[in-house]
């Protein structure tokens, strides 16, 4: 989907509505009532009607839009200027594009298809041979944070993320000579510096123990070998930037340039939300223009609570 294709296929809401409703019958409805999944669309009313109970769920029920008083149409801009480039746009820069006056309204909807992102990717594991590392991130101070330390308005502090990478050493036939690809990655806010939310984090975000982990010696790192078919651990330095935790290193330096370009500043509470966007483009990077319909998809199956 690039500006031209958009702007042909959706002329109005009538057409953001029908594309939304097209996708959402592949996904399924499931009745709120009896959790049947056999409905009736009620023409007219723009709802499916449960054909066990009569029960009417409205297009936009159960989906990320439920309790939004925005178009469809606002929501399909929004849609297509997250998914339409690598960088990303802030609330406020949406706020411009679309042209509407509050902007709270467009910083909730925002904020929830950045939640959607996320719970996309939570459904999927990472598997095989996998980077991982911790980076930090300038947030803002809390509030509550500012008053306690004195540390006066505006003040920043860095917020710890742990960034996954899984990462495939490939030999050349030929030469001999290595290099890593990698698939897929994951990044979370971390609270705490302790052990065991380390490894509450890898072993959610892994798909069993045939999993290889390559860290730097953190004492974070203490109990990976329990869990994990095999955990490699290397002094930080050059080398291992370069090329032990080569990808997992890229995705931070360019999360933090990503976020430093577009955001204007960053709450503690909000940095999972733009990872979240982050790290779902960036393991779509080679979805091309499907981006768009993917994230239309993730506004449907994700909870909007
Ligand atoms: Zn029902």
């Amino acid at each position: 989907m690039n500006i031209f294709s958009f702007g042909a296929e959706f002329t109005d809401e009538k057409s953001c509505r029908l594309h939304f409703k097209e996708q959402r019958d592949k996904q399924g409805v499931i009745c709120k009532r009896c959790q049947s999944t056999d409905h009736y669309w009620l023409i007219n009313k723009w709802s499916y009607q449960c054909k066990s109970c009569n029960s009417r769920t409205s297009l936009r029920s159960g989906t990320i839009m439920e309790s939004s008083k925005l178009s469809f149409m606002i929501w399909y801009k929004t849609i297509f200027l997250l998914s339409a480039t690598k960088k990303g746009f802030s609330s406020k820069e949406i706020q411009r594009q679309l042209g509407l006056k509050r902007y709270e309204p467009v910083w909730a909807m925002v904020h929830k298809l950045r939640k959607a992102m996320g719970q996309r990717d939570d459904r999927y594991t990472l598997e095989g041979m996998i980077e991982m590392d911790e980076g930090y991130f300038t947030i803002e101070a809390s509030e509550q944070a500012q008053k306690t330390q004195k540390s006066g308005r505006g003040s920043k502090i860095k917020s710890n993320v742990m960034i996954m990478a899984e990462s495939t050493v490939l030999e050349d036939i030929d030469t001999g000579k290595q290099e890593r690809q990698c698939r897929y990655f994951k990044a979370k806010v971390l609270t705490s510096h302790k052990a065991d939310q380390t490894d509450d984090t890898l072993q959610s975000a892994i798909d069993n123990d045939q999993t290889i982990v390559f860290t730097d010696q953190s004492t974070s790192y203490v109990n990976i070998a329990d869990y994990v078919e095999v955990h490699m651990s290397e002094k930080s330095n050059e080398q291992t930037t370069k090329e032990t935790l080569k990808w997992v290193h890229i995705a931070i330096s360019n999360a933090k340039r990503n976020f430093v370009g577009t955001y204007h500043k960053i709450k503690a509470k909000y940095l999972q939300l733009y990872l979240n966007e982050f790290v779902y483009k960036l393991n779509r990077r080679y979805f091309g223009e499907k981006i768009f319909d993917r994230l239309v998809i993730a506004s449907i199956t994700a909870n909007g609570h």
